[in-house]
């Protein structure tokens, strides 16, 4: 591959008054990568649709949330980040498209997913668009059996909730709960295996997550350079066992954000270094 797709429209970003920098992060992702040179692509994506967005949640949730009615992830009911969600998950799902067609990987620069339940945002997260994608195109046949590697720091509670309430049993998850080192070198050890174990997916949604940084307020137990590892390994593996990927950045709250901008620029040096 001579670029690496990202699926990014201004559109999918968002200002709330928060302590999270996530809904800013995609502009400001993608501008350092731009500026640093890296060899990407960007592609418009589709917006998903409320029908879309209603196979991982209540149609009451969807529409209180999207006609500024219920409270979302930030607290709040701004017009704003309303009108960034269907964006959001739609330059996931667009992204997870473009990974299932060039059979390697594409990026989606979006956080904010996997806290957010059936009917509940939560934890900065107010749509889980890694189930929107995940049941979007199980419903289109495009795929059989999904699996979601979930690197943040975090537990992908919203994600595990979404399951059990539709009694998915196709979905492969790792995340902190089921598998959670708190030093590198056991991280960095099974990770290969971790990998490996979504070898019977058509697609791996992989959640590079930067807030399990050693000096992150909400982390974390990696280096910057172990971090690095991790993607490495991630997209090797991968692609040693022929499963698309579409990743995303996930949480990350250092300050400066230089930092978070950082580790999320070397996923994307890793992904260059694997499949450009
Ligand atoms: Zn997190």
């Amino acid at each position: 591959m001579d670029c690496i797709d990202v699926y990014y429209s201004p559109k999918q970003v968002s200002c709330p008054d928060s302590s999270s920098p996530s809904p800013r992060k995609p502009a400001l992702v993608v501008a350092n990568w731009i500026e640093q040179g890296l060899p990407i692509h960007i592609v418009e994506p589709l917006p998903t649709s409320r029908d879309q967005i209603a196979l991982a949640h209540s149609h009451e949730y969807v529409d209180g949330i999207l006609n500024c009615e219920l409270m979302n992830g930030f607290r709040g009911r701004q017009r704003d980040v309303a009108d960034s969600l269907p964006w959001t998950c739609g330059s996931l799902l667009s992204a997870a498209r473009g990974a299932l067609n060039n059979g390697l990987v594409t990026c989606s620069p979006t956080s904010g997913f996997h806290h957010a339940g059936y009917e509940t945002g939560y934890g900065y997260c107010t749509f889980n668009g890694l189930m929107v994608t995940a049941l979007a195109l199980k419903l289109e046949g495009k795929v059989q059996r999904v699996g979601i590697l979930d690197c943040d720091q975090h537990y992908g509670d919203g994600t595990a909730e979404i399951m059990a309430v539709l009694n998915i049993d196709w979905i492969r998850l790792v995340s902190q709960e089921h598998w959670s080192p708190t030093d590198a070198e056991p991280f960095i050890d099974q990770l290969p295996q971790v990998v490996r174990s979504f070898a019977d997916c058509d697609l791996l949604i992989y959640q590079a997550g930067s807030d399990p940084h050693i000096n992150d307020p909400l982390g974390g137990f990696l280096t910057t350079n172990e971090l690095a590892v991790r993607d490495r390994i991630v997209f090797s593996v991968a692609k040693s066992i022929g499963i698309p990927v579409v990743w995303n950045l996930a949480g990350g709250y250092q300050e400066p954000l230089a930092r978070v901008l950082e580790i999320h620029r070397n996923t994307m040096l890793a992904c260059v270094a694997e499949y450009g």
